[in-house]
């Protein structure tokens, strides 16, 4: 081995040794004071507030440093012993420093911009309900601006494109909606409201009709033409319209394309966070967001407010729907009265 060589790889061991002996030390005080400030809001919030000291962004530094010092000291190590100091190698360790020293100069991000966007009609979720309303209030009132927005992606998102069983209504030769009504009512043990239950069955049968003809679905169909009707938990008729088992997919997946295809705006993977009153106490003045991509919050100042969040679904330990299908705002309009 040649002089300068076995001179490096004397260094870089004695480096990477001592930068691993004082991050020995570093680590374990570094996360047992995270562990402190984490423990709780309080603590976390005067722990933020902490770092903004030099002091803390000095150790901060110390830290990162100490670590490229014993990575780099390593990988020199096993460069020298392992492999000639070839042009390929100091590129390789001078994109590690170039790399670790990025990390101090890119500019902070301020968390604490507000974005804001106005719209007159705001929809709160991407499910069967928000995409019908949008679709709705667009076509009710054209020169109004409709805002739809989700904290995952429209069409992607929400139980609806989860639904596989199909969609009840009472179509068939022998149904009717006071029928599918008693049903939904015994089904739900006498508790529904009833004039929402009476509304949901009556209006099934024009909502239907609106998703094949207006909307585009196609649902399975009898031989002579008729929509398919089968049977389904709870209901005394073959009473549920559907595609296969991939009903919610078709119906999503329609209703989306045609949300797309009008100038409604969207606002994806954006969270609300909590419904803002107005000033004058007369309603609500708009929804915070946190966007997701970026972290920023966004304030959306809107002439109406429609939740379209769906089911309280995660409020139970187990249940099927992920994060992004689920409703996570349900007690905002209790807490608002
Ligand atoms: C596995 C499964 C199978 C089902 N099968 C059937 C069936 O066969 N037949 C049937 O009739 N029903 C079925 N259901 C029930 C049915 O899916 C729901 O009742 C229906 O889809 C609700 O529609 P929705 O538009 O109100 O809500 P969803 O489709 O759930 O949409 C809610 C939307 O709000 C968004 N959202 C929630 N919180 C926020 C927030 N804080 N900020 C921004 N966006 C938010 C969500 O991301 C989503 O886009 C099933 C449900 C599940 C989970």
């Amino acid at each position: 081995m040649r002089g300068h060589r076995r001179q490096g790889l004397w260094l870089a061991f004695a480096l990477h040794r001592a930068s691993g002996l004082l991050l020995a030390l570093f680590l374990p005080v570094h996360f047992h004071v995270l562990a402190f400030a984490l423990n709780d809001a309080a603590k976390l919030d005067a722990f933020l507030a902490w770092t903004d000291y030099t002091v803390v962004k000095l150790a901060e530094f110390g830290l990162v440093f100490l670590l490229a010092v014993h990575l780099l000291g390593g990988l020199r190590l096993v460069a020298l012993e392992w492999l000639p100091w070839s042009g390929r190698q100091k590129t390789l360790a001078a994109g590690a420093v170039a790399g670790t020293a990025s990390t101090f100069v890119l500019p902070e991000r301020d968390m604490t911009a507000l974005h804001r966007h106005d719209t007159d009609i705001l929809i709160l979720g991407s499910g069967g309900a928000g995409l019908f309303a949008a679709l709705h209030a667009q076509k009710a009132a054209p020169g109004a601006t409709v805002t739809l927005a989700v904290k995952g992606l429209v069409g992607k998102c929400g139980c609806t494109r989860m639904v596989q069983g199909g969609y009840n209504v009472a179509l068939g030769i022998g149904d009717s909606v006071e029928r599918h009504f008693m049903d939904t009512i015994r089904g739900g043990k006498w508790l529904p409201d009833q004039d929402m239950a009476w509304r949901l069955c009556e209006q099934a049968v024009v909502r239907v009709r609106e998703l094949e003809n207006e909307v585009g679905c196609f649902f399975d169909r009898n031989p002579d033409g008729t929509v398919h009707q089968k049977a389904f938990a709870g209901q005394t008729f073959d009473r549920t319209v559907h595609k296969g088992d991939l009903t919610g997919i078709e119906i999503i997946n329609r209703l989306m394309e045609q949300v797309l295809s009008r100038p409604v705006e969207r606002l994806q993977e954006h969270r609300a966070v909590g419904l803002v009153p107005a000033r004058d106490g007369s309603g609500l003045s708009g929804v915070l967001f946190i966007d997701m991509r970026t972290g920023d919050f966004r304030f959306v100042r809107a002439g109406s407010v429609l939740m379209a969040t769906g089911g309280g679904r995660r409020c139970t330990s187990t249940t099927p729907p992920r994060a992004t299908r689920a409703w996570t705002g349900w007690p905002w309009p209790c807490a608002r009265g």
